[in-house]
């Protein structure tokens, strides 16, 4: 199946606010587990008070976004998220979004379901406009003449004013419940790299770190030129890509034996099922950046070349038609990016 997708050929649904693009299963057909919204709000843009059934996981790519949402006890979040960080929404758990960078923010969503899609969600607006008035104030306690002017139609995304100091809003949407025991954002560009080498690395943000993110895993790589992320395979779960710089060629390897190669750039996506071996090359002279995203609590991957150095020389040397003292050269210490 094709394992190339892009978010450069999907339609933008554009409001005054901002605007938002998505690729679902709908339109590639591999991609079961995760959905792909690619969204950029204006300073002081929002995206309106929503939910949904899916998990939502969010890389602020350009920007910074203030985030607000509540849990099922009553315990409410409002964080900012700066460019390189995440947020992580449970199933079914209200938020909002709105752009704070001096230029906004521009983002990218993933659902923990392929057939989630962006443009149809549960809006507080089209609650509001499909309640009768005198049941929405009895909802209230206040007059029904209060309510008169609430939008008809949902905003989606629309232009707002800029919000105050994030203390402030927090004091104003805590209550006595406090605030939810795991933070929904995490800086995944600041955090220890997992894998480092003189020709790149690699950052890791799942449930072992990022507590709250409970069905998405994912991992920021950043591959320098002449590098390559070197053969492997994930035994726990799809992965989905997002090419955020530079220019990649990824190879994919599954039983037949079939092996296909493509190039990806960005605003990219690609997809990889669970267990196909696959490697990416960076083909630009500029350092290729791009996220996997799994749906999984944890991140876990198999290295070829550390497979192979931890197996008896014997059966590695007799399987490859190779020399002991070659296999001895391979890199040891699961380095994700090589040269080392
Ligand atoms: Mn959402
Ligand atoms: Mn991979």
């Amino acid at each position: 199946p094709i394992f190339w997708a892009s978010f450069n050929n999907a339609p933008r649904r554009i409001h005054n606010g901002g605007w938002a693009r998505q690729v679902t299963q709908a339109d590639f057909a591999i991609s079961e587990s995760i959905s792909g919204v690619n969204m950029r709000l204006t300073r002081g843009g929002i995206r309106e008070l929503h939910w949904h059934l899916a998990a939502e996981w969010a890389y602020v790519s350009r920007g910074a976004c203030r985030i607000t949402t509540i849990d099922q006890f009553g315990r409410a979040n409002v964080e900012d998220v700066r460019e390189g960080g995440l947020w992580y929404f449970p199933s079914g758990l209200p938020h909002s979004l709105q752009g704070i960078g001096e230029d906004g923010c521009e983002f990218i969503i993933c659902f923990d379901d392929g057939k989630a899609t962006e443009f149809n969600t549960l809006l507080v607006t089209d609650w509001l406009a499909h309640t009768p008035p005198e049941d929405l104030a009895l909802n209230f306690g206040v007059p029904v003449d209060t309510l008169s002017k609430i939008p008809l139609h949902d905003l989606y995304i629309f232009q707002g004013e800029m919000p105050g100091p994030l203390a402030a809003e927090q004091q104003q949407a805590a209550g006595e419940a406090g605030q939810p025991p795991l933070r929904s954002t995490f800086q995944l560009n600041e955090v220890a790299p997992l894998s480092k080498t003189r020709s790149g690395f690699v950052q890791v943000a799942d449930s072992s770190n990022f507590k709250a993110s409970k069905t998405i895993a994912s991992a920021l790589n950043t591959i320098h030129p002449g590098g390559m992320r070197a053969m492997h395979w994930h035994p726990n779960a799809d992965e989905w890509q997002y090419f955020i710089a530079g220019q990649g060629q990824m190879t994919v390897f599954n039983t037949g034996p079939q092996a296909v190669t493509q190039n990806f750039n960005p605003g990219d996506i690609g997809y990889v099922k669970r267990a196909f071996g696959h490697y990416i090359l960076n083909t630009g002279d500029t350092d290729l950046v791009y996220l996997e995203v799994f749906n999984s609590v944890y991140f876990s991957e198999v290295s070829l070349s550390d497979w192979l150095i931890h197996t008896p020389r014997a059966m590695v040397a007799q399987t490859m038609n190779v020399d002991r003292a070659i296999i001895d050269r391979f890199p040891d210490g699961r380095p994700a990016i090589v040269p080392v």
